[in-house]
């Protein structure tokens, strides 16, 4: 099969919308911008040279994803055939109890954050956070002080291109790390391999548990639903100020309207659903195992299910590789975030919504080969013991959903 260009990705869905490829091409060629459909994809200003376009093919996270080298863990920690490879794992929350309040879980992410700029580790922290011009939507963020890395704690449920300043950092010769999404990291370490300044100067990616990103319609539906239009909107919050914390709008006018996570994402009767792109209904890693540190949502269990009420946030945070362990280590030795015991045996029933796209990612890779559509590279993450672990009912099954999707064009996407 030919060699996609930008628009087959993004046409055939499974452009993931990090921005890195905008970056690499610059912003003279190649811009991020809502499509019609309410995502956040690239658009060519010029035509893009073949050499540009074969390393924008090399680096697209959306199309290629190689998981982590397991000699990553020589010396230490396990390769859980699931969750990936583990150095240290702990429950974890920022020790700033503002921070840890505002935050869309335990705060870690935002208090890793804080520790690395305020630790000189790094120059600069790449992060995303609401848009001050229009707060419904999100722009990629270069953080040098502790005030603007609180400004983007929560999580942005909808599109978001951190990686579009990630050349102009390189170039300014900036250390800075990255708080983003899995793919966002998949992204960075796919440059690392074409461009040597990378590993000295990303020296940190922190990340989610990632359930997909919906369209900027959902958040749309939400504000109308409240009987408001974009324009009306002063502040847009998904999560945070709680644990989980309320889906949060206040109007221009000054009014206050919210949902509870519950509400939010789990009554059938709203009029919005969480629109996931296809990218995430076949991604291959949306538990962060390329990251230094993962840090999701460290769920309040009750009979075995995750429950959704209000108290102090927890996250758990999975240090993947040495530098993350240490990293996780020297925070909580300095005071930025508190550690409790987690077992990774917790995480099959905390996080299992995670299970289906893990085990099943093999068999959905195979439906797209099967329908001769553009299929990914997704490389080095235990394809055959996926399998083994669903067994071939679930993989049949999973492989018919996938050619179902297929066949209804249901992975297509407008590129404008
Ligand atoms: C789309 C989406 C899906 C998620 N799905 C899950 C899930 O399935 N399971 C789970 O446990 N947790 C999930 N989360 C993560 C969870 O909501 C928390 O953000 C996470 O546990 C980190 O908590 P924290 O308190 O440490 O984060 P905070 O300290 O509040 O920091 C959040 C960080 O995430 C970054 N961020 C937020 N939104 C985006 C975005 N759209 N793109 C790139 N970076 C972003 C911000 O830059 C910020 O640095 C999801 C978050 C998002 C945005
Ligand atoms: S996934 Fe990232 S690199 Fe690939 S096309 Fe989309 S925005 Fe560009
Ligand atoms: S599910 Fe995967 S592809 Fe989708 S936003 Fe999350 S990490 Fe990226």
């Amino acid at each position: 099969m030919k060699a996609p260009d930008l628009e087959t990705i993004v046409s055939n869905g499974l452009c993931a919308g990090c921005g890195l490829c905008a970056s690499l091409a610059g912003r003279d060629r190649l811009e991020m911008k809502i499509t019609s459909c309410g995502r956040i994809r690239p658009h060519a200003r010029e035509k893009i040279d073949p050499e540009t376009l074969e390393k924008i093919r090399f680096i697209c996270p959306g199309i290629r994803v190689t998981g982590a080298d397991a000699s990553q863990l020589a010396s230490a920690g396990t390769l859980h055939p699931v969750w990936g490879p583990i150095r240290s794992v702990h429950r974890g929350w920022a020790a700033d109890e503002t921070v840890r309040f505002r935050s869309a879980a335990g705060g870690s992410m935002t208090a890793l954050g804080v520790f690395l700029l305020e630790s000189g580790k790094v120059d600069a922290i790449l992060h995303v956070r609401a848009s001050s011009a229009n707060p419904m939507r999100t722009d990629a963020q270069v953080s040098t002080t502790a005030a603007e890395v609180k400004s983007g704690a929560q999580s942005r449920y909808g599109p978001a291109a951190p990686l579009v300043h990630v050349h102009r950092l390189l170039d300014e010769g900036r250390r800075f790390a990255l708080l983003g999404k899995p793919c966002d990291v998949a992204a960075i370490r796919n440059l690392s391999r074409i461009d040597s300044r990378v590993e000295a100067q990303v020296p940190y990616c922190l990340t989610i548990f990632c359930g997909g990103i919906p369209t900027l319609q959902t958040a749309h539906r939400i504000a109308a639903y409240h009987g408001l239009s974009e324009a009306e909107v002063e502040e847009f919050r998904w999560r945070g100020h709680g644990w989980p914390g309320p889906t949060h709008i206040r109007s221009r006018d000054g009014k206050n309207y919210d949902l509870s996570y519950e509400q939010t994402w789990f009554d059938p009767s709203r009029p919005w659903s969480y629109d996931i792109q296809f990218r995430c209904k076949i991604c291959p890693d949306a538990i962060g195992e390329l990251a230094d540190v993962s840090c999701p949502d460290g769920w309040v269990m009750r009979d075995g299910k995750p429950i959704h009420e209000e108290a102090p946030g927890v996250n758990v945070l999975v240090a993947r590789t040495e530098r993350g362990e240490r990293l996780v280590s020297e925070a909580a030795a300095a005071g930025a975030i508190g550690l409790a015991p987690f077992a990774v045996s917790e995480f099959d029933a905390m996080h299992g919504d995670h299970l289906p796209r893990k085990l099943e990612y093999p068999a959905r890779m195979a439906a797209l080969g099967f329908a001769g559509v553009v299929t990914p590279r997704f490389e080095n993450l235990r394809r055959w013991r996926m399998i083994w672990r669903a067994g071939l009912g679930r993989s049949f099954r999973a492989f018919l959903g996938t050619r179902r999707r297929i066949r209804a064009e249901a992975h297509r996407e407008p590129i404008h």
